[in-house]
């Protein structure tokens, strides 16, 4: 008796747009499947750790792919954890995670980057429809009896059917009818190709059929051993001698679904009282959820080479969130608990680590191919001219400064270094290249404070009228524009020894560079327009605290600043729109 149910209507939606748009990628099927197969052994292995029953009588994990070419099949069967009818009619029918739509939204036509989506939104399932005109699913949950094992079958249109299964085996096997035009997929050299490319580094072995030349037959055919196809090697645990730039590159598109190789990698083992490898890696583009609060660090937790949860918030702080990798600790108990993470002195010391590990890294990108600050850039086109030498810090900067400057406000033990990281627009520079130490380098002799002004865009940064005079003094004024940036500025009180100040806040005192002669001439302008600046505070009453003269200006007749600690236009502007 096999029961009919309806895709939830974004998985229909989902199915027709990943079978059309990723046609050209075709591959990634195999990847994706194969890759639910291994979180299905590591969620069992993970379960059984406090239920070793779960393992039945076959502890070995692993993954076979098999064909056959009569029956244009493909399977890819693991022993996993399974899955009850409950489970398959909830898993391969709905999709559970919030960010479908925006994936949906997100597609953009462009294949390669489409077939990058799929990975992030984790709607891998769904892309076995690519070749396959029909799926057939047939599972079992560990621990539950042969009798409450599920067939799944669906031909990728609206709907799918499930049924009751007898099931002696645990797990799952996956069938693909591949299409006509499919039937490239039955050989193995191409499987066992792909599987190379993209699954090596899958942990656990991947098994395929070995195959043998029939001298009778003329032709090769298959036999009925088994034998492993992958490299299954944990790659962080291998000395870094031994692991190419590829090697490197291709485990981060296999832990990450990214498409584009990582910008930059860490890799080491840390001794002394907690011991772990790290492998950390800088992506070169930033994901969709970047801004998401609940986005969670993409990096992976084994105690020893065993998995033992994906996104482990307690190994990174959230201004790091974009960084992918492994953490393997030597220490940590292998039951551990995401609240135990939390509370675990070794799991503190590994945070500490890895985020000195990712500034130092940031720190030597930053420096790669950088001249000595230019001592006196007159204009924009001199510094984007310097860019392609500093290209990589660039690139990441582009794509996470932003988040960065988050780590003003959220670890006060590495804000010195994080500052150092940071880079602006300037009245001198279009760039966003200036470092705070540049800025420094070219202060004017008697300059007190490194000046900066928040905007929305640049446009309306550099025709404020609040940087009139210091435009004819000469004095550079940094030019922010990130929407976090007064809030992470605000963290941020000096630099190296020099106070950072708003030039839309309070007086602008600009000390010894304001000769005495302008100084008077104001001082002088606010005796004469006393009667003025008292009728105008009374008229502003209930919209302006105070009204007063000022030098700051050089062509326009007025200007709006807030006072000294107050919030300024940008952060009130930005707490409205949030509905404070
Ligand atoms: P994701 O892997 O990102 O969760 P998928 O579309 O690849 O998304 O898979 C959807 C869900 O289906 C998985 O989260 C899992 O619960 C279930 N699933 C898929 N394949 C298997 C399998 N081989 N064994 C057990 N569960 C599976
Ligand atoms: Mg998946």
């Amino acid at each position: 008796m096999s029961t009919h149910h309806a895709f939830q209507t974004e998985v229909a939606q989902l199915l027709h747009l990943v079978t059309h748009s990723l046609y050209s990628n075709k591959d990634i099927f195999l990847r994706e499947l194969i890759s639910n197969a291994s979180d299905a052994c590591d969620r069992l292995r993970f379960e059984a750790l406090d239920h070793a029953a779960l393992f039945e009588d076959a502890p070995a994990l692993e993954v076979r792919v098999g064909f056959d070419a009569e029956a244009k099949t493909l399977t890819i069967s693991d022993n996993g954890i399974g899955m009850s009818e409950a489970e398959a009619i909830e898993h391969l029918g709905t999709i559970a995670k919030s960010g479908t739509k925006a994936f949906m939204s997100r597609l953009s036509g462009d294949q390669q980057k489409d077939a990058q989506l799929i990975g992030q939104f984790g709607v891998g399932f769904y892309s076995g429809f690519i070749v396959a005109d029909r799926i057939t699913v047939e599972s079992r949950r560990a621990g539950l009896p042969p009798e409450q094992g599920v067939r799944w079958v669906s031909e990728g249109t609206g709907e799918f059917e499930t049924e009751a299964l007898t099931r002696a085996e645990r797990g799952t096997c996956i069938t693909l009818h591949l299409r006509d035009d499919a039937s490239e997929y039955l050989t193995r050299w191409k499987l066992k190709g792909i599987i190379a490319k993209y699954s090596d580094h899958i942990s656990l072995p991947i098994l395929m059929r070995k195959e043998e030349w029939d001298a009778d037959k003329g032709e090769s055919v298959l036999r009925d051993e088994w034998e492993q196809v992958n490299a299954a090697s944990a790659l962080w645990t291998r000395p870094k001698k031994d692991l190419s730039e590829q090697q490197y590159s291709d485990f981060y598109q296999a832990i990450s679904h990214d498409y584009e190789a990582p910008l930059a990698w860490s890799h080491n083992r840390v001794e002394g009282t907690t011991e772990y490898t790290q492998l950390l890696y800088i992506p070169a583009k930033a994901p969709h959820d970047l801004w998401n609060r609940d986005k969670k660090p993409g990096v992976k937790l084994y105690v020893r080479r065993v998995f033992i949860m994906d996104e482990v918030e307690a190994l990174l702080p959230s201004y790091l969130r974009w960084v992918k990798g492994v953490i393997d600790s030597a220490d940590l108990p292998l039951n551990v608990s995401r609240e135990l993470l939390q509370e675990s002195r070794d799991v503190k010391a590994i945070r500490e680590g890895n985020t000195r590990r990712v500034l130092a890294l940031l720190e030597d990108l930053a420096q790669q191919g950088v001249e000595p600050a230019a001592a006196d850039a007159t204009d924009a086109t001199a510094d984007a001219e310097a860019a392609p030498s500093n290209d990589k810090y660039r690139r990441f900067y582009a794509e996470f400064g932003a988040v960065l400057k988050e780590g003003l406000g959220e670890d006060f033990g590495n804000r010195e270094r994080i500052a150092r990281l940071l880079r602006f627009a300037s009245t001198q520079s279009d760039a966003v290249a200036v470092s705070l130490a540049d800025y420094k380098a070219r202060m004017k002799a008697g300059q007190k404070a490194i000046y900066y002004l928040t905007a929305d865009n640049l446009d309306a940064a550099k025709s404020s009228p609040q940087l009139e005079l210091f435009r004819k003094k000469g004095i550079e004024v940094l030019l922010m524009t990130d929407r976090v940036d007064e809030w992470a500025l605000s963290f941020l009180h000096d630099f190296d020894g020099t106070a950072l100040q708003s030039v839309a806040k309070g007086a602008v005192d600009l000390g010894q560079l304001q000769d005495e002669a302008e100084k008077q001439a104001t001082e002088a302008a606010a005796e004469q327009y006393k009667p003025l600046l008292e009728r105008l505070k009374t008229v502003l009453a209930d919209k302006a605290s105070d009204v007063r003269m000022t030098a700051r200006l050089v062509d326009s007749p007025a200007c709006l600043v807030v006072g000294e600690g107050e919030l300024s236009n940008q952060l009130t502007r930005m707490l409205k729109a949030a509905g404070q």
